[in-house]
């Protein structure tokens, strides 16, 4: 039967399980499906070649990126009656357009490789995450991916003017249109970012750019409560507008893993202090510039006795230290031992509530598990995670996962959020999706899938389940 398969596939087809073997486990080393052949087309020819197999021969796909997704989604089911398509060779830069300030990419290019190809013409690319390195365009459109500058400039769907996709049923979806305006009908595009690979496969996509900052300044910062760290956040928001770029959080516990599990990392400030901040402010002008506005945010800070404590990075590799103690803690935590781990969000007006009343919650039940709570408080989404007390059994503390995300993810509806901010839900979060989504939600969510995949072969088994 793949014989046939090999025949209309120009790109590498792979059988052996060997080989097969790194393309069927997720990240997280959580699920583990298996695939009749993980294919990796280096054409959009090949991806309509194997959607077409797939449609003629009863099987499913599952499209992959990076395949460093934190909710299963990249992973097939164990059916067997699968093809993983990994996107990975389909990574040309196709256009960069600095005049539209656009780049068109395939979608398995590397996210770095697209900063690198924006910074090539002086302008600049924004969506940055951890992953940078392994994930891919696609992927991130998949996931609709967030990361640390989304208070600036927005989510992978804010920065994506077009989508080049192969659909259900082979046809190629030509929507690469580099345009800020365009009212002609119901928004595909739309559809397609965020769908997780349920509804058809990216395979090129046009990204906005924007000005290169001249500067970027980054502190650390002590604070003692996170109702300070929301004053904080209101005092740069309000004074320094777009400059303002990231605005992260960083419980002690989350740095005290990072310090202790990266062994080259150092505690920047003397203080200790319950909570941290990782502040970003980006300067068109200058450095000086950039870093007057760092001080007087600070000065003010201090002043107002919003905070304790602050360190502002002097050169490129401080910057970089300094967001690695934030950028560190997800590995960090799963070097510790098994983490229960939540990625919401909830309106910024009610992040301060939400993380007292949260933590109350959560400690009054399970008084020993320790807090590992991070994320980009600026955008109301926390990885709001727990990890057992030090030297506690393991698969004990994983056993309280359901009541636990309970606890949290009611406590989530009640102020008005969403039980997966970025990391989207595909097999992590489905069931409990359906949970907290309305009948009518279902009902439509249900109508689009099936008007666009009526044969239900893409990524089944993932996000609606
Ligand atoms: P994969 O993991 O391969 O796939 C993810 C989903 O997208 C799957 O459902 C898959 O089927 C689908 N998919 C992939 N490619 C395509 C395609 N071409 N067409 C259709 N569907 C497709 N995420 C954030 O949002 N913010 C963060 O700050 C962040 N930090 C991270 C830090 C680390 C260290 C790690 C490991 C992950 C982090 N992530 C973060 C999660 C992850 O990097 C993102 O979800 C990323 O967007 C996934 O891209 P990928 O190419 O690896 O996709």
């Amino acid at each position: 039967m793949i014989e046939s398969l090999r025949a209309a596939f120009s790109g590498r087809l792979l059988t052996d399980q060997v080989d097969m073997a790194p393309f069927l486990i997720d990240w997280r080393k959580t699920w583990r499906g298996t695939a009749l052949a993980v294919a990796q087309p280096d054409t959009v020819g090949d991806v309509v070649n194997v959607v077409r197999w797939c449609v003629d021969n009863d099987y499913s796909v599952v499209p992959q990126g990076g395949n460093t997704g934190q909710s299963g989604g990249s992973v097939p089911e164990a059916t067997g009656r699968n093809i993983l398509l990994s996107l990975t060779r389909l990574n040309r830069i196709r256009n960069v357009d600095p005049v539209n300030n656009s780049i068109t990419v395939d979608a398995g290019c590397i996210l770095q490789t697209v900063q690198d190809a924006a910074a090539a013409v002086d302008r600049y690319f924004p969506l940055s995450l951890g992953a940078q390195g392994s994930c891919t365009i696609g992927g991130n459109l998949a996931t609709n991916a967030g990361g640390t500058a989304v208070l600036r400039y927005g989510n992978a769907r804010d920065l994506c003017l077009g989508l080049e996709v192969v659909t259900a049923q082979g046809d190629i979806w030509d929507g690469l249109k580099g345009l800020r305006k365009d009212n002609s009908g119901y928004d595909l595009r739309d559809l397609f970012i965020g769908s997780e690979g349920t509804l058809g496969v990216i395979t090129g996509a046009v990204l906005k750019l924007f000005p290169r900052p001249v500067a970027k300044i980054v502190a650390l910062v002590a604070v003692s409560s996170p109702g300070d760290a929301m004053r904080l956040f209101d005092l740069a928001r309000d004074q320094y507008g777009t400059a303002l770029t990231a605005f992260e959080l960083i419980s002690d516990i989350g740095i005290g893993l990072v310090l202790k599990h990266f062994q080259a990392m150092r505690q920047p400030l003397a203080t200790p202090s319950p909570w941290y901040l990782l502040v970003e402010f980006s300067d068109h002008q200058s450095d000086e510039a950039g870093g007057a506005a760092m001080q007087a945010f600070l000065e003010r800070g201090l002043a107002a006795g919003l905070l304790q404590d602050a360190i502002v990075a002097g050169s490129l590799a401080q910057s970089a230290a300094l967001w690695a103690l934030r950028e560190n803690v997800s590995e960090a935590q799963g070097t510790e031992g098994k983490a229960i781990k939540h990625d919401i969000a909830v309106p910024i007006s009610e992040i301060s509530a939400f993380l007292d009343k949260g933590l109350a919650a959560v400690k009054l039940v399970y008084p020993e598990v320790r807090p590992v709570i991070f994320g980009h408080l600026g955008d109301g989404n926390l990885h709001y995670n727990f990890s057992s007390a030090e030297g506690a059994d393991q698969s004990a503390f994983i056993g309280e996962q359901g009541n636990i995300n309970r606890i949290v993810h009611d406590l989530v509806r009640a102020h008005g959020g969403t039980i997966s901010a970025e990391h989207g839900l595909g097999v992590l979060r489905r069931d409990e999706a359906r949970e907290y989504r309305s009948n009518v939600e279902q009902r439509l969510m249900q109508a689009i899938k099936t008007a666009l995949d009526p044969q239900g072969i893409m990524n089944p088994g993932k996000l609606l389940g």
